[in-house]
């Protein structure tokens, strides 16, 4: 036990044992985070894209202000939080950031997803659905009845889906509420900052939303590129297409 050495990861502040090694990477294994053998926080050379999640679309960049990125609303029910960028993070001459050095290894892209509430509704993370529920159309809901194919509740929706929390998304680097109405209480919802690694997963959009699809794919992909669509739209279309 000698060669091992108790570690503070600068990152997460966890605590673990490290074997003194002359030479090569350490990460922390909380939180993935470079740690060099003297305890300093080591930065990856390369940067990786930035991209904006907002009404369910992708857009290249991360806006800021005054070199900050602001997430969320200042007032009641609402949670503003301002995140300085890290040194070496490119702006273009509008002020947005294209591309930013990560600590973590795994992460391919850092996303901003912003409030997705629709009017007077709220929304959240679920994994992507792989199908629709084939009792649409077939079986009426009664209000607040589960569906006993797609377990949503007084309608049918995309089958299966669990609950994400943004962490399991990637490093959550900060997050901040958007509410609506003076007093925040008439709907509204995160906003999440997130080194992330290629992967997909779902928005859940509810509350009156115009038109604008109500579950929205992301796919993350390994070069740090972000795509977004309309799950139910792919679902049925893919349906459309066996029924051939
Ligand atoms: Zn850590
Ligand atoms: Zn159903």
């Amino acid at each position: 036990m000698q060669n091992l050495l108790r570690h503070t990861c600068p990152s997460c502040q966890g605590r673990f044992w490290l074997e003194r090694l002359p030479q090569g990477t350490i990460l922390c294994p909380y939180c993935g985070a470079t740690v060099s053998g003297s305890g300093r926080l080591g930065r990856r050379s390369s940067a990786v894209p930035a991209c904006t999640v907002r009404n369910g679309t992708a857009v290249p960049g991360i806006r800021t202000e005054d070199g900050l990125i602001i997430l969320g609303e200042e007032g009641r029910g609402r949670r503003l939080t301002r995140v300085p960028l890290p040194s070496g993070a490119s702006l273009d001459r509008e002020g947005t950031v294209q591309a930013l050095p990560v600590s973590h290894p795994a992460a391919v892209a850092v996303i901003l997803i912003r409030d997705h509430s629709g009017y007077r509704g709220g929304w959240e993370l679920l994994t992507l659905p792989r199908e629709d529920c084939p009792l649409r159309g077939k079986l009426e809901l009664l209000w607040e009845e589960t569906c006993p194919v797609c377990e949503w509740w007084g309608r049918h929706g995309p089958y299966p889906v669990r609950q994400l929390r943004a962490q399991d998304l990637g490093h959550l680097i900060a997050e901040g509420y958007c509410a609506q109405g003076a007093a925040g209480r008439m709907g509204g919802g995160p906003e999440y900052l997130i080194a992330a690694p290629p992967g997909e997963f779902c928005i859940y959009r509810w509350g009156r939303l115009y038109g604008a699809p109500r579950f929205v794919g992301v796919r993350i992909y390994p070069d740090g590129r972000v795509e977004t669509w309309d799950v139910m739209e792919a679902l049925s279309s893919t349906r459309a297409a066996e029924s051939w």
